[in-house]
């Protein structure tokens, strides 16, 4: 068979990787310098055919993902349930397929990410804010690691121990690969490092924090880490979660009382105080 689209799908998956990492900066540094990813956003756009490029854009006007891979035999973007023909033509590689009821590109994901989903059990109180996203055996207090790697690691391994995931292989090599975009280092000692397009499960947050702080890319050491896990359904909300831990985390007495803390528990009760006024 004739893989002749596996380059346009390729380039259509580094592009989209660009306009999220784009967004990512605008939501976590309001004062971001996105020249660069601009410029390479438009070099690569500019390479696509002019029906395609056009076809992205609308798409990205609806929703931030305009390529997404399909999850078992569903649109991992609107969870369409997509015909056995249309399946078989996606793993083929051979043509473009649009999903038919939200028209985005769809793909098959090389390894698919796949995850557990905490079950909650009857009677559990309903969660609100933070405590949707993450829980007190997410909290790591203190990160032995000194490089990115090993921070990454060390958070993902501890995702694994509760239950959240159940292996690091490829999550954490999708980590790194999205570090090497650009980094996902903010001001002020934060990093929010991240795995997309993961199949499974809620948006999960994991929060890390590294008392001598750690080389990750940004102009400080970072020393407090946001590791989110996040399922392709709830990329939108995951900047809007994104923004709200920045504005969150803009003081430095907020900082430093995630910092501060001693046990798990302790900086779950700061980190549930903290995003309250901003994480509904
Ligand atoms: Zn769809």
């Amino acid at each position: 068979m004739v893989r002749k689209e596996t380059h346009t799908i390729k380039h259509l998956i580094q592009l989209q990787d660009l306009i999220v990492a784009r967004a990512q900066q605008q939501a976590s540094m309001p004062k971001a310098r996105l020249e660069q990813l601009d410029k390479s956003i438009s070099t690569l756009a500019g390479e696509l055919p002019v029906e395609l490029k056009s076809h992205f854009n609308r798409l990205l006007q609806k929703s931030i993902e305009a390529i997404v891979p399909i999850t078992g035999d569903n649109c991992s973007g609107c969870g369409y349930a997509l015909t056995k023909t249309m399946v078989n033509s996606i793993h083929g590689g051979d043509e473009l397929n649009r999903c038919p009821n939200c028209t985005r590109i769809l793909y098959s994901p090389d390894v698919p990410l796949t995850r557990n989903s905490p079950r909650r059990r009857w009677g559990d109180p309903v969660k609100r804010g933070i405590e949707r996203f993450s829980a007190p055996e997410l909290m790591v207090v203190s990160l032995k690691g000194t490089t990115r790697e090993d921070v990454l690691l060390e958070m993902c391994n501890n995702l694994r121990e509760q239950g959240y995931i159940e292996s690091c292989d490829d999550l954490h090599d999708a980590a790194l690969r999205r570090e090497a975009i650009v980094s996902t280092a903010v001001e002020h000692g934060i990093a929010f490092p991240h795995v997309r397009g993961v199949e499974g499960g809620g948006l999960t947050l994991t929060l890390g924090i590294s008392k001598k702080g750690v080389d990750f890319g940004g102009t400080t050491k970072t020393k407090i880490f946001f590791y989110m896990v996040i399922p392709t359904a709830a990329s939108a909300f995951y900047l809007k979660l994104l923004s709200g831990l920045t504005q969150s985390f803009a003081k430095k007495e907020a900082r430093d009382a995630l910092l501060a803390a001693k046990t798990q528990e302790e900086l779950w009760k700061i980190l549930v105080k903290a995003t309250k006024k901003h994480i509904i």
